[in-house]
C-alpha cells in the first residue's frame, strides 16, 4: 500500500548547521507514527519542512502521491495535512467557539480579516462553521465549554482547543508536536483517549512526542533522530530493545 507519507533523502541546513541529515521515511496509511529524539535532533525542523513552513535543503517529501516540498503552507493545509504546535495558537480572548472557527477558514473561501469582521454577522459560511465547531466540540469533549474564553481554560482544555482547531478543517493526516507537553497525568490520559479516537474515526497521526509512556503505548510505528540523522525505526517493542537509541538518550 503506498506510504501516506513519505521523505525521500531530506536534508535541511541552517547556514553551518546541518539540522535534518539524509532523513528517509515512510509512514504507512493507519498509522499512529511517532518522531522521538533528544532535544536538538531535528524533529521540529522535520515537521516544519513536511509541513512546508520550512523549505528543504536538499531532498523530497510526498503526501500520497503528491509532491508537497516546494509548495507553500495554505496549499500542503488544504491537501489534508493538519497541525498542532507546541506553543499553542490560539485568541486567548476569544471564546472556545470562536477559535475553532477561526481554524477553519482556511477551508472557506473568506479570509481570516474578513472573517473576524463577519464573526457576528449572518454569513451562510458562518453557519457552516458553526455546525462543524459543535461536531468537533463534541468529539473533543468541549461542548459545554464553548462560550467559554480560552484565558479562562485549564491548559489541557486549551490544548484540546488547539486540537480542536487542528480538527476542523477534516485532515486526513493530523501532525502534532507535542501533543502530551505541560499536560499533568489525568490530562494526558484524557487528550490520549481523544487522539486513539480521532484515529479510529480515520485520522492518521503523525507526531514529535517526548513522553516516552504516550509514545510507547499508543505509537504503531517510531522513527528515532539523533543529530538530526535517523538512528532507528521500528514498533515500540524494537525501539525500547535498541541500543543505540538507548545510548543517544542516555548521552552515552
Ligand atoms: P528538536 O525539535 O529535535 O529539538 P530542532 O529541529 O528544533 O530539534 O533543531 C535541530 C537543530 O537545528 C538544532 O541544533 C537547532 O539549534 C537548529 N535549528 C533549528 N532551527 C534553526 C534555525 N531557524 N536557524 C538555525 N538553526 C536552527
Amino acid at each position: 500500500m503506498e506510504p501516506v507519507l513519505k521523505l525521500e533523502h531530506v536534508t535541511k541546513r541552517f547556514s553551518g548547521l546541518v539540522a535534518v541529515n539524509d532523513l528517509s521515511l515512510e509512514m504507512p496509511k493507519n498509522c499512529i507514527h511517532s518522531l522521538i529524539g533528544p532535544n536538538g535532533s531535528g524533529k521540529t525542523t522535520t515537521v516544519n519542512m513536511i509541513t512546508g513552513v520550512l523549505p528543504v535543503s536538499d531532498g523530497k517529501i510526498f503526501y500520497g502521491d503528491t509532491q508537497i516540498s516546494g509548495k507553500p503552507v495554505f496549499q500542503i493545509a488544504r491537501l489534508g495535512i493538519g497541525r498542532t504546535f507546541q506553543n499553542l495558537k490560539l485568541f486567548s480572548s476569544m471564546s472556545v467557539l470562536e477559535n475553532l472557527m477561526i481554524g477553519a477558514h482556511q477551508m472557506t473561501r473568506i479570509g481570516l480579516i474578513q472573517f473576524l469582521v463577519d464573526l457576528r454577522g449572518e454569513k451562510r459560511e458562518e453557519k457552516l462553521l458553526i455546525e462543524r465547531a459543535e461536531e468537533v466540540l463534541e468529539e473533543i469533549g468541549m461542548a459545554d465549554l464553548r462560550h467559554e474564553k480560552v484565558k479562562n481554560l485549564a491548559y489541557g482544555k486549551q490544548k484540546m482547543t488547539e486540537l480542536g482547531r487542528a480538527l476542523m478543517m477534516k485532515p486526513d493526516l493530523l501532525i502534532l508536536d507535542e501533543p502530551a507537553a505541560g499536560l499533568n497525568p489525568s490530562e494526558r490520559r484524557e487528550f490520549v483517549d481523544i487522539l486513539l479516537k480521532t484515529h479510529e474515526k480515520g485520522i492518521d497521526l503523525f507526531l514529535i512526542e517526548h513522553n516516552m509512556d504516550v509514545v510507547m503505548n499508543i505509537s504503531t510505528k517510531i522513527t528515532v533522530l539523533n543529530f538530526g540523522a535517523k538512528i532507528a525505526e521500528g514498533n515500540p517493542y524494537e525501539i525500547q530493545n535498541n541500543d543505540e537509541v538507548i545510548r543517544a538518550y542516555l548521552g552515552d
